[in-house]
């Protein structure tokens, strides 16, 4: 049954249309993928009983041709999206026996299109990370590995549970979230694609709350058609999210595969930065090629402001994140640790429930919201946003979407990077300035690095224009023709 799990989301949605096999065939071949590879620590709660309910739940639909768009299809969760009656934890300590009494509604509409749920992904703490190293669960290993040795490598954070899970063939597609890169860099990191919508295409209604303004939550899929596919199923408008778009959602499928020929590509010289390796610089050239090959006209461009989008972020996140971290106060749910006080409460339930990276992002999103500070750090960082979304609207009047590279760097080791946050930080650089602007963005494998690891293009669309994204996409995932998969080592 292996040969299951080896499937696109596409073509095990065809198999069981044509009843080749049944969701319950499907789901327990990805149960038992996903008992084997215990090893990878990508799955921090299995629901195997849940998954083999809702897959015989789905038979009996399509039986009565009642099937919806994903009916039978077993999914990953990231463990920052609620689900009812089953533990979500941030991976944090000060969650860790949390089971909320609601859905969120990114996982409500795949429920109501039909998927079935494997169980729960492993992430950063809070997902505050780039390598998934933050995590109260331990990192996950990323199923790559690099030519002829056995170092385990980071699958990238936040969303490494997720992108780990898709790369190892251990769901068919997986949901994540991303404040400044996190669906996009795993993606990255584990030759999957990973799209983030515009800013208000998901609700985040039901997602544990990291940066609000900038927290989008998205697909990690082995195709660009799986991603369309699951973004369809996620997006649309949700009142109990006051900034979820009230906007129809085409249907991104058909933007897969459609000519390209015409559009204008920026390259933005900016995105050129000291220490890339060269095969990053190569793999860019590539996709410029592939494009102008397609019928693409390419232009260079110019995002000024780019420079100041990582320190801006390292801003603005923080802040956001030491407010809607509050409510973790050991009063109204998860951890509650003993105290002589309230205020002892609150201080040994927060000092022993969060790890040293969400500490560290509090205490900076406090000191930059301070009296004092206020005016020369977080509002300075506010006016620096409205700076690069600007530089973007620029762009949008010269080109159709813009490429780049996804990360600056293939996968590292684990380990490599923890006692370092500005190297850490700095994995962020291509990927948070859609987040500050609030546009779709999406990374999708286009070649391998001299080790053997793969290397991720992003494409970067107009507000709500994630189907020329997908187009563009189309176009480089069939030139490239990425077909590599890690070697199952585990
Ligand atoms: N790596 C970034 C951070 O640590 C982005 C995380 C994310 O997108 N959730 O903040």
């Amino acid at each position: 049954m292996s040969a299951l799990t080896k499937l696109t989301l596409k073509g095990a949605l065809d198999g069981l249309a044509a009843k080749d096999f049944t969701s319950v065939e499907l789901t327990q071949a990805h149960i038992d993928a996903v008992e084997a590879a215990r090893g990878l620590n990508a799955y921090i709660l299995e629901t195997p009983e849940k998954a083999l309910e809702m897959a015989a739940a789905s038979d009996a639909r399509r039986a009565k041709g009642e099937a919806g768009v994903l009916d039978g299809a077993p999914l990953g969760v990231k463990d920052l999206f609620c689900t009812k009656g089953v533990r979500t934890t941030a991976c944090s300590k000060i969650l860790e026996n949390f089971v909320p009494g609601y859905e969120s509604t990114v996982t409500s509409n795949l429920w109501r299109d039909g998927a079935v749920m494997l169980g729960k992904l492993n992430l950063d703490q809070f997902a505050m990370g780039s390598s998934n190293e933050t995590s109260y669960f331990g990192p996950v290993t990323n199923p790559w590995r690099g030519k002829g040795s056995n170092k385990a490598l980071t699958p990238g954070g936040s969303s490494g549970g997720s992108a780990a899970a898709v790369a190892a063939d251990l769901c068919l597609g997986a949901t994540a979230t991303d404040t400044g890169g996190s669906i996009r860099q795993p993606a990255a990191f584990t030759g999957t694609v990973g799209i983030k919508p515009t800013y208000g295409r998901c609700s985040r209604w039901g997602v544990v709350a990291f940066a609000s303004s900038l927290d989008q939550a998205g697909p990690i899929a082995k195709t660009v058609e799986d991603a369309a596919l699951l973004l369809n199923s996620m997006s649309g408008h949700d009142e109990k999210d006051s900034t979820s778009l009230d906007i129809a959602v085409p249907d991104f499928t058909q933007f897969v595969g459609k000519s390209v020929k015409g559009l204008r590509i920026g390259v933005p010289k900016e995105y050129r930065v000291d220490g890339m390796p060269a095969e990053i610089e190569k793999l860019w050239q590539d996709g410029i090629a592939w494009l102008k090959d397609a019928g693409c006209e390419i232009v260079e461009i110019s995002l000024p402001h780019t420079k100041y989008a990582l320190p801006a972020y390292y801003i603005v996140a923080p802040a956001e994140a030491s407010s809607n971290l509050a409510r973790y106060d050991g009063m109204r749910f998860g951890l509650r640790e003993d105290g002589a006080n309230l205020t002892e409460i609150y201080e040994n339930t927060r000092a022993s429930g969060f790890g040293d990276e969400v500490k560290r992002r509090i205490l900076i999103g406090t000191y930059v919201l301070s009296a004092g500070y206020y005016d020369a750090y977080y509002l300075k960082a506010l006016k620096v946003r409205r700076r690069i979304a600007e530089d973007f609207d620029n762009a949008w009047t010269k080109v159709d979407a813009i490429l780049t590279p996804t990360a600056p760097s293939a996968a590292f080791g684990l380990g490599e990077n923890s006692n370092d946050p500005i190297a850490m930080y700095l994995n962020d650089v291509f990927t948070v300035t859609t987040n500050l602007a609030g546009l779709p963005g999406l990374s999708l494998p286009a070649g391998l690095d001299a080790n053997g690891l793969p290397l991720g293009l992003q494409i970067i669309g107009k507000p709500l224009d994630e189907g020329t994204v997908f187009s563009v996409a189309g176009a480089i995932e069939k030139a490239a023709g990425f077909t590599a998969k890690a070697d199952k080592w585990w």
